[in-house]
């Protein structure tokens, strides 16, 4: 079985967590769900970066500890995972007990091998703010924040030795193209590797920063926070001989953001080497996201947070857009306008209205039972469908090797779309008019139902909720597997449900982007005296039948206490008769009599509905048949 263990970065905990913090940690999600479907032995983890000066000085201004601070950013982007259901295995904080055992043993054993010196550190230097400044921060040699002049102090500091790794690891990158990807950042390193490679400063002095882990061989210091941070990918694991850091570290791949390749591609394999661990398998860089054409910044006031779009359209439906929109590996754009049109014409019109139209076919043409194939009936065009779904597999699992989450995504879409135009040829309603058609009208619709199948199984790293809502429609249990996306593995007789609104079109209102984002039109407004004309009563179900021909209606006789009555019901695909004598329901008495297959309805029964789940209105106490509902 094939090892596979993915990092994200751990998140600074100076901000709370935005659309491109998401981004990486939803796309890591989709790798790691599809190793998962691969059936690899899977390891997946993210967690938050806590210490250093940049933490000190907004806990000081906000009044409260470095700890409580980053206990409760930490906080927001753990919940912000929960619920964007990232299936992360693991969460590390840099400041658990268990990450700073693994940082200082690290230390001990550079130390002890002579790979630390204590020396002399120089740099331009702010009073007012106590920090150094590096030379791309100064503004024409003046603090950014003070706009005074900075000065240049130095300071004892120790130093790992990585300028005599600087051979190796240029070798290292070169035998091995895909180590860092896309290659336009190994040339970047490479490049820069062209000029001699400085040691790195691994220590601060306590007497200036105190938020960090002491350093084990001199307590007057604490770990500069890259040392710190970048060693959370090992220490998670557990200690450096543990079976799960044997199991899993010689398989690690980092997904990082651009800004932070020079620490990964260059600190981090020094570090590895000289402490003799493994050096990550590969480095993948994502983009940024610009929003509307714009840097996404707190003073632009355009930093997107996820619940903006995933409390409306689902998690999905962000996923999707994020994982389609954004090439991996370039930058790419945000906007709502963007948003709807791919949520309307790929989720709502592609893959929801044939999930809709496939399992409304099979319900109501076969009796919601997958039908049996016909070996004779239709044989070209199901082959084609099936090569279809053997191109969509392949493309898949050739783009995610890569890490093309839009090309995989694009490979399912083309299969989506020859479904649909399969179902538009067939015309299965005008096939199950003609009843001598009828093993011809199986064999489409079994073939439909396997293609859902397929898709309930391709999509799961994608749009997870969507997946299983498909899988379950169709009657398949259990945790899908890569393996089973072989064409013909759907039972005939296999039970299926309606699966409706899976994805509600966003309907566009003439107010403006900002107004239009709700996927119903809102309900004008009623009088009171309007709605006391509506005559709600109590009712008690004392029979209930099925109505002949029909699959959704049921007649129900209730008690409204001085009188009984009929009313015709729709939910006999929610229902068994049985389930409902007995139950006090809710009913519009005053509802203009109308005939429904035959039978007179004299009211209305109250039910609510969300997607496929439908639950009839009943009262929480006892209260008497004909009680007036207000
Ligand atoms: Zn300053």
């Amino acid at each position: 079985m094939p090892t596979f263990y993915l990092t994200t970065p751990i998140y600074y905990v100076n901000a709370r967590p935005h659309l491109g913090h998401a981004y990486t940690t939803i796309a890591a999600d989709a790798m790691v769900r599809y190793r998962r479907l691969a059936g690899d032995d899977v390891r997946f983890l993210t967690g938050t970066d806590e210490h250093g000066d940049n933490i000190a000085r907004a806990a000081t201004a906000a009044g409260v500890s470095p700890q409580a601070y980053a206990d409760e950013i930490s906080a927001t982007f753990r919940e912000m995972w929960k619920s964007l259901g990232i299936s992360n295995d693991d969460f590390i904080r840099t400041t658990e007990a268990r990450h700073k055992k693994i940082v200082r043993e690290v230390l001990q054993k550079l130390w002890d091998a002579g790979e630390i010196y204590l020396g002399t550190y120089g740099g331009h230097y702010c009073f007012g703010c106590e920090r150094f400044y590096t030379e791309k921060e100064i503004v024409d040699g003046k603090c950014p924040d003070h706009q005074r002049p900075l000065e240049w102090i130095e300071e004892q500091n120790y130093f790992f030795k990585m300028s005599k790794y600087q051979d190796w690891l240029i070798g290292y990158i070169k035998d091995r193209p895909d180590l860092i990807q896309p290659g336009r950042y190994r040339n970047e390193i490479l490049g820069f590797l062209r000029d001699p490679l400085q040691d790195l400063s691994i220590s601060r002095p306590r007497t200036r920063l105190e938020w960090g882990i002491p350093l084990p061989f001199d307590d007057k210091y604490v770990t500069y926070v890259w040392f710190d941070a970048l060693i959370n990918y090992v220490s998670a694991l557990g200690d450096l001989d543990s079976e799960r850091t044997r199991r899993y570290w010689p398989h690690v791949r980092h997904m990082i953001g651009k800004d932070i390749v020079k620490p990964h591609a260059i600190y981090w394999p020094c570090m590895l080497k000289a402490a003799g661990l493994d050096v990550f398998r590969e480095l993948r860089v994502t983009g940024y996201w610009t929003i509307e054409g714009q840097k996404m910044s707190k003073s632009l006031g355009n930093v997107v947070e996820p619940p903006a779009y995933t409390s409306k359209y689902g998690n999905d439906a962000f996923r999707y857009f994020l994982l389609r929109e954004m090439v991996f590996g370039l930058d790419a754009d945000f906007s709502d306008a963007a948003f709807r049109t791919r949520f309307n014409a790929d989720l709502a019109n592609d893959l929801g209205n044939l999930v809709s139209r496939v399992t409304t076919l099979i319900v109501n043409l076969a009796g919601g039972k997958v039908p049996a194939p016909d070996a004779v009936a239709r044989p070209d065009d199901v082959s084609g469908l099936k090569a279809a779904s053997e191109r969509a597999a392949a493309e898949t699992d050739r783009a995610m090797a890569d890490f093309a989450f839009h090309r995989a995504l694009a490979a399912i879409w083309e299969f989506i779309g020859a479904v649909n135009r399969y179902v538009d040829t067939t015309q299965p309603w005008a096939l199950a008019k003609q009843p001598e058609r009828r093993a011809e009208l199986d064999t489409v619709l079994y073939a439909l139902g396997e293609s859902l199948r397929v898709l309930g199984v391709l999509l799961v790293p994608f749009v997870p909720e969507a997946a299983t809502r498909i899988r379950e429609g169709l009657g398949q249990p259990g945790a899908p597997r890569l393996s089973e996306v072989v064409w013909g593995r759907l039972a005939p007789g296999t039970p299926v449900a309606k699966i409706a609104g899976l994805f509600p079109r966003i309907e566009e209102k003439k107010e403006g982007p900002a107004a239009s984002a709700t996927t119903a039109p809102e309900p004008s407004h009623v009088s009171i005296a309007d709605f006391r004309k509506v005559d709600l009563r109590v009712a008690e179900v004392i029979a209930a039948e099925p109505v002949p021909k029909s699959k959704k209606l049921l007649k129900l006789t209730v008690s409204l206490g001085a009188e009984q009555r009929t009313i015709v019901a729709g939910i006999a695909e929610h229902y068994a008769p049985a389930d409902l004598v007995g139950k006090k329901v809710v009913v519009v008495a005053n509802l203009e009599p109308a005939k429904l297959m035959g039978v007179e309805s004299k009211g209305m029964l109250l039910a609510g509905s969300a997607g496929p789940v439908l639950g009839v209105l009943s009262p929480d106490r006892e209260l008497p048949p004909g009680a007036k509902v207000s």
